[in-house]
Parts: C-alpha cells; structure tokens; sequence
C-alpha cells in the first residue's frame, strides 16, 4: 500500500516506535529510524526491519533533545530518498513524581522530547511534502493529550502541547494534501510504562500489583493493556487514501479511558 513511499518514525529503537516502524516497513515504505540505544542493537533491528520486508532502512541516532540534529536528521531523510512521505512522532519519555519534587532537569527534558522534538520535525518536513502535495504526519500524543493523571505533570502539559500542535498545523496545511493527527493511546505494556510501575508505586505507597490494577488499568474498561499491534494498525490506516478527511483529529485508542 505505502511502496516505494518514505516514512521516518522517531524513537523506533524499542516499543511503540519499533511496531509502528515493522508495520510501515511491511507495507513498502522506506525508513528511518532513530533512537537511542545499544549501537550493536540498534544495527541487529535495522539489519532485520529491511531483511524481512525488503525496503531500505536506514538509522539516525539524532537526539530529540537537540533542535540542530533534528533537523539534519529531516534534512538526511530528504537528500537520499527525495522527501518524506510519512512523518510519526514517537519519541517520548515520562517521569513520575508530585510536582513540588518535580526536578527541574526532567521537566525540561519532557517538554524537549515530548513536544518541542515534533516542532522541529514538522517544521523541517512540511516544506517537501507541500512541494510534493502529499504528507502523513502522525503525533504519537497519548489519553493524557486528553486527560489528566496525578504526578505527571510535565508529561501531561508536552501531550496537551502536542494535541494543540497537531491541531494548529493541520488547519495551515489542509489544502496541501498533508494531514496532521494525533494518537492518543491508553496504556501499551513497554518498557517506558514498565518503568514507570515501581515509581508510582513509591509515589502512592502502594504495591506494584496495586499500581497495575488501581491505577494503570483501572480507567481502562476494557482492562487491558492496548497493543502496539493496535496502534500500528491505526497508524497504518491514517496513511491511506480512506482516511484523506481524517486531519486534525485526537484519535483515543485506550480501552474506554478517556470516555469516562
Ligand atoms: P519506549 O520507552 O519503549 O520507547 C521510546 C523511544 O523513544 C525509544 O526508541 C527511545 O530510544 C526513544 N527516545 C527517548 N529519548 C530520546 C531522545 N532524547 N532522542 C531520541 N530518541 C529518544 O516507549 P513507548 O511506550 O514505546 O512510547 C512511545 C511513545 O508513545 C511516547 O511518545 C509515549 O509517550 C507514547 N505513549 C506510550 C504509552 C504507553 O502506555 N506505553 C501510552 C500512550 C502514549
């Protein structure tokens, strides 16, 4: 569906990213990937995202941290395969802590990755697709672009961010043939969420157990953890000609969360 077209899906190292990237990669689409992580690792992923879907995979380590290696990143992506058809936002880290014991240096660093990151990417990007008049720009926000949780602060304001930037730029280039829209997953078991168990669990002075069933899944209705199959799948249906109407949208795919 997507053959010979190029996506460049950022934090695809691991989880979320890395699904939607074998997704892309198994219906034509050339890649880039990016990340960080164990370089021998990261070349054993790449090596078979291509192997096993024959398209071209390449990997750019740039740090959504820093504003210049993104948009060198863009601007790589554009030179060897004249442009980027698919743009997927995906890094993102969390933190979890009441906000008057917020450290300073992690707030920073979510704003940076989580929503500033997908600032830069678009910025870069949008030029070519709009010389192309085609673009799938895709923001993994999360229910917390809808919604809050207590002690994530940072990571609530960068999604809420993001779902005012996917907003915004959809409406400037609605009549270019690009749309722009948000995912907002329910909780995905991986290692971001995985991480962040025991630290709620020392927030709320309650067991891990506990912070499975109370808190992660308790708004879920359908009280299971969303797959990273699921979201690709929604992923990979936003590029497609059906879904040219769909720009602007916040799309919940969280068991019911957010419906409460
Ligand atoms: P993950 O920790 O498995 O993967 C995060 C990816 O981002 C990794 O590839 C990592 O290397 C990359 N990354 C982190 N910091 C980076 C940086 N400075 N520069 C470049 N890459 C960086 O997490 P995940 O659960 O797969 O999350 C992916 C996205 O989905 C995030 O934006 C997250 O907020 C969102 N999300 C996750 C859930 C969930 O329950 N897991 C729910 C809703 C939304």
């Amino acid at each position: 569906m997507l053959k010979g077209k190029t996506a460049l899906v950022t934090g695809s190292t691991s989880g979320i990213g890395l699904g939607i990237a074998r997704s892309l990669a198994q219906a034509g689409c050339n890649l880039v990937i990016n990340g960080l992580g164990n370089a021998e690792e990261i070349e054993t992923i790449r090596s078979e995202l291509a192997q096993s879907s024959g398209v071209e995979v390449l990997f750019d380590g740039a740090n959504m941290m820093e504003p210049e290696q993104i948009s060198h990143m863009v601007e790589r992506t554009n030179q060897h395969f004249g442009g980027i058809d698919v743009l997927v936002n995906n890094a993102g880290i969390q933190y979890v802590s009441p906000v008057e014991e917020f450290p300073i240096e992690k707030w920073d660093a979510i704003i940076a990755i989580n929503l500033s990151s997908s600032f830069h990417t678009i910025r870069a990007a949008i030029p070519s697709m709009k010389k192309r008049g085609f673009g799938r720009i895709i923001n993994l926000a999360s229910a917390h672009a809808l919604v809050a949780s207590p002690y994530k602060s940072a990571y609530v304001a960068a999604k809420h961010g993001l779902a005012g930037l996917t907003k915004t730029v959809a409406l400037e280039v609605a009549e270019n043939g690009i749309t722009v829209n948000a995912v907002c997953p329910g909780y995905v078991l991986t290692p971001l969420v995985e991480k962040q168990i025991p630290d709620t669990a020392h927030a709320r002075g309650i067991s891990e157990e506990e912070v499975v069933r109370d808190v992660l899944l308790a708004a879920q209705s359908t009280k299971q953890f969303v797959t990273v199959e699921q979201i690709s799948g929604l992923v990979i249906f936003l590029c497609s000609q059906s879904a040219a109407s769909i720009t602007g949208a916040l799309l919940p795919i969280d068991g019911g969360w957010t419906a409460h």
